[in-house]
């Protein structure tokens, strides 16, 4: 049992605070974005290709990355932070 990886997976996906402000479009764009950005796995040695989404599990999953390890890597230097 690990109880972190628990944790992280209901705080994969960070949320608006206020829930009452939330519109489902977002929602539907953050998915969008998940599921139409195709990345290259970073893990070293791995030369999958997926959707982020799937990346995100399959980092879990497949390479035991933490959530901070992720995240680091969604928001770090190489990744690509056009809108
Ligand atoms: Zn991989």
């Amino acid at each position: 049992m690990v109880g972190s990886q628990d944790r992280g997976e209901r705080e994969m996906y960070l949320l608006p605070a206020d829930p009452g402000k939330g519109r489902p479009q977002q929602l539907d764009r953050l998915f969008e974005c998940l599921e139409g950005t195709v990345r290259r796995c970073p893990h070293a040695g791995c030369r999958k290709k997926l959707a982020l989404g799937v990346i995100i599990v399959h980092l879990n999953d497949d390479h035991r990355w933490t959530r901070e390890q992720i995240v680091e890597w969604l928001v770090g230097p190489s990744a690509d932070a056009t809108h």
